[in-house]
């Protein structure tokens, strides 16, 4: 295996405790902790897993954190009154509502209705507008996620070509406006793209945000490529990325696993976003 591994763990650790520490000096400046709450609606299991995760992030990184539990038969309006509320709550400097949410209620309204100084997860369309003329306000968790780790790992991204497999608005469309920022020249490719394999191999940095289980195989990675794989795909008992790990980790410099890479580095960054949206709140 010639890849190196990149740690997500390791890398998400070291962005903790540096949140913990401006955590500690908010609490001392203004005499409250920054608060976040999740909102969560139905019994999705994965989704509970990582509401629970987030939870207790929070806490360990001295963060005030509540988790609103919500039966699956939830009416939209009684969601967006749960927003509403929370807007308008000096003690929530940060509202995330757990994707997805059942199929009754549409999920880009509930975003909307997110006050974007407590849209800890960047979806609203003011933060997405910020994003793409070049302000990074609240940024969406997973693709800063994977800066921060390309920026502490000293993986270069000015002048390099960077292919983005996926083009959904949580991952693949601000990890393309991320990586433009940066002055990497950005290719976003999609289900309908065609020779997928060969765009992919003028990547040197490759992203796959697909859902597809071991969909990315080595020949479609340029030998030496940086490749991030942010898939989580249950197959039986087992967790696997969107990349064919084993496979790929032959050809590429560097390679983050699946458990362990993308995922620790997405609640880093919700942390990192809490503390700033308290920050943004208070000035
Ligand atoms: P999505 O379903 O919204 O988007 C998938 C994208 O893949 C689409 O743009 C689609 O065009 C593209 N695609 C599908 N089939 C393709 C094909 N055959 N060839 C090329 N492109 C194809 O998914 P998403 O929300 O962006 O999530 C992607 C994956 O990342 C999922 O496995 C999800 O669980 C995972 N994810 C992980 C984290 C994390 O923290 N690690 C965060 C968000 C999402």
């Amino acid at each position: 295996m010639a890849a190196h591994i990149l740690s997500g763990n390791a890398i998400a650790l070291k962005l903790t405790e540096r949140v913990k520490e401006n955590v500690e000096d908010f609490k001392a400046v203004h005499g409250i902790a920054p608060g976040l709450t999740v909102v969560i609606v139905g019994e999705d299991p994965a989704s509970k897993v990582y509401v629970g995760r987030k939870h207790k992030a929070c806490l360990d990184t001295g963060i005030n954190s509540e988790v609103i539990r919500l039966p699956e038969t939830t009416a939209e309006e009684e969601l967006l009154a749960t927003i509403d509320r929370l807007n308008a709550d000096a003690a929530v400097h940060g509202i995330l509502v757990q994707l997805p949410v059942p199929r009754h209620i549409n999920a880009e309204k509930v975003l909307e209705r997110i006050r974007p100084d407590k849209d800890v997860d960047g979806f609203h369309p003011m933060n997405v507008g910020n994003l793409c003329v070049g302000k990074e306000h609240l940024v969406p968790c997973t693709p800063y996620g994977i800066i921060k780790m390309l920026e502490l790992e000293g993986i270069a991204i000015e002048g390099k070509r960077a292919v983005i497999i996926g083009r959904s608005n949580i991952v693949g469309k601000p990890m393309a406006m991320l990586l433009l920022a940066r002055n990497a020249t950005v290719t976003v490719c999609h289900s309908r793209t065609k020779d997928l394999a060969e765009v992919c191999r003028q990547g040197d940095i490759l992203v796959a945000a697909i859902g597809k289980p071991e969909f990315v195989t080595r020949d479609m990675v340029k030998p030496g490529a940086t490749v991030i794989d942010v898939g989580i795909n249950r197959v039986g008992d087992k967790l696997v990325g969107d990349v064919n790990f084993g496979d790929v980790a032959e050809i590429a410099g560097h390679i983050t696993p699946v458990p362990g890479g993308v995922g620790p580095l997405t609640i880093a960054m919700l942390l990192h976003n809490t503390l700033k949206a308290a920050e943004i709140q208070r000035m």
